[in-house]
């Protein structure tokens, strides 16, 4: 990610295909973007995710000029893919799981839902084993 010259624009560059894409932080969020203090505890989180307050809920600043992947994946910390390239879940925040795919979802609960490891690293790195053991890929 590179500042574009402090007016709120920014452009990004996808570390897998080189696309580049300008965003910019939506004008109804830029109050909500200032405030780091709520994603100091996720060092791996986008640097454009936010949680609203009373709700907690993520958001994203950059909603209206948000890259392509986002648009097509949604927001994630860890993207699994089948081998067919299709979605098959999300890991968002900390450990939160979305899947996309039944089969996935079953294999969530019986090998990865109780893994604990001491950090996000060594979590991730516990997670992808398994995962790319059984066939998925997974982008983080
Ligand atoms: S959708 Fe998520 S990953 Fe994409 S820019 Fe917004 S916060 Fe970042």
């Amino acid at each position: 990610m590179s500042r574009d010259d402090g007016d709120g624009k920014y452009v990004l560059t996808n570390r897998y295909t080189g696309e580049k894409t300008m965003v910019e932080v939506d004008p109804d969020k830029t109050d909500l973007y200032a405030d780091r203090s709520m994603i100091e505890g996720f060092p791996d989180a986008c640097p454009f995710l936010r949680f609203r307050t009373p709700d907690g809920k993520a958001c994203c600043t950059v909603h209206l000029t948000r890259p392509e992947m986002c648009r097509d994946f949604g927001c994630w910390r860890l993207l699994i893919l089948k081998q067919d390239g299709s979605r098959a879940g999300r890991v968002m925040g900390r450990s939160h799981f979305c899947p996309d795919d039944p089969e996935l979802a079953r294999l969530w609960e019986e090998q990865i839902r109780d893994i604990e490891e001491p950090g996000d690293d060594a979590w991730d790195r516990a997670v992808i084993t398994i995962l790319t053991g059984i066939g998925y890929s997974v982008q983080k």
